[in-house]
């Protein structure tokens, strides 16, 4: 592990005000040789969680970019800063989010692509990591089975190449249907034997995200040690990252991690 590839910014409006410099500083007090800024690409649908706040204005990505871009250069010596996007995976919006990544090329290469929303028939994108309170609500609603299935499902066309050329190679914490696994009795349904096979046939690399730890109902990273071993026998790249959203939390955990990505 060299570096941190799953970071967020101020500019994400459920983070901290900590600037973008500040997560460079932990990034280099520990030692790291990398440092990836995957702020939340503005959503192209109304977004649906109470406070709304899910992803980056779009007035916004210019100065995104252009800071990290400043930043690139002022600390080329010390460290190598990319810029990309965490981008949503979002069912029936794939032309809308294949325009945005052509407009932006260059950060293609360094961007996540991530299941939060489903779309679920009859009510609309449903945000699966928003609160306990939320999810646990919707599972009564739609039933485990059927959100799980709904994941199962929405994983496979992120995993299809939705945008071509213009697909972000990395998925985003993978497991994330299971962040409140611990306040419910239902076991994981998943075929996650279909999906490492879909992630290693189409060339996909996973996200190595250590917030899972963090996170009361799961204490685990995304994907969970078992599932990280499955895919490093078939060949898979896991790339490190802490998903953090304060300057502190850069590299959180990374000396847990099990093997080198
Ligand atoms: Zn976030
Ligand atoms: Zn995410």
């Amino acid at each position: 592990m060299t570096g941190d590839n799953h970071v967020h910014t101020h500019f994400c409006p459920h983070g901290s005000e900590d600037e973008m410099e500040a997560y460079i500083k932990t990034a280099l007090s520990k030692g790291l040789k990398q440092l990836t800024f995957t702020e939340h690409a503005p959503l192209p649908i109304e977004d649906t969680t109470p406070q709304k706040d899910s992803a980056m204005r779009a007035e916004d990505v210019e100065a995104y970019l252009k800071r990290g871009e400043d930043l690139k250069e002022k600390y080329k010596e010390k460290i190598t800063i990319n810029t990309g996007f965490e981008i949503d995976y979002l069912e029936g919006m794939e032309e809308e989010t294949k325009t945005f990544l052509q407009r932006y090329p260059e950060t293609v290469p360094h961007s996540i692509l991530s299941v939060h929303f489903l779309k679920i028939p009859d009510s609309g994108y449903f945000c699966i990591d928003y609160s306990k309170e939320e999810f646990l609500k919707k599972m009564k609603e739609t039933g485990y089975e059927k959100l799980t299935t709904l994941y199962e499902e929405t994983l496979m066309k992120a995993l299809a190449v939705p945008y071509g050329k213009w697909t972000p190679k990395r998925i985003g914490h993978i497991t994330l249907i299971n962040k409140f696994s611990e306040a419910h009795d239902h076991q994981d349904t998943v075929n996650w034997e279909v999906i490492l096979e879909q992630v290693k046939n189409n060339g996909y690399d996973l996200d190595y995200n250590f917030a899972g730890i963090d996170k009361p109902y799961y204490k685990k990273t995304y994907p969970d040690a078992a599932l990280v071993e499955r895919a490093v026998k078939k060949g898979i790249w896991l790339v490190y990252g802490s998903d953090a959203h304060q300057s502190k939390d850069i590299g959180r955990y990374f000396e847990r991690g099990m093997n080198n990505g």
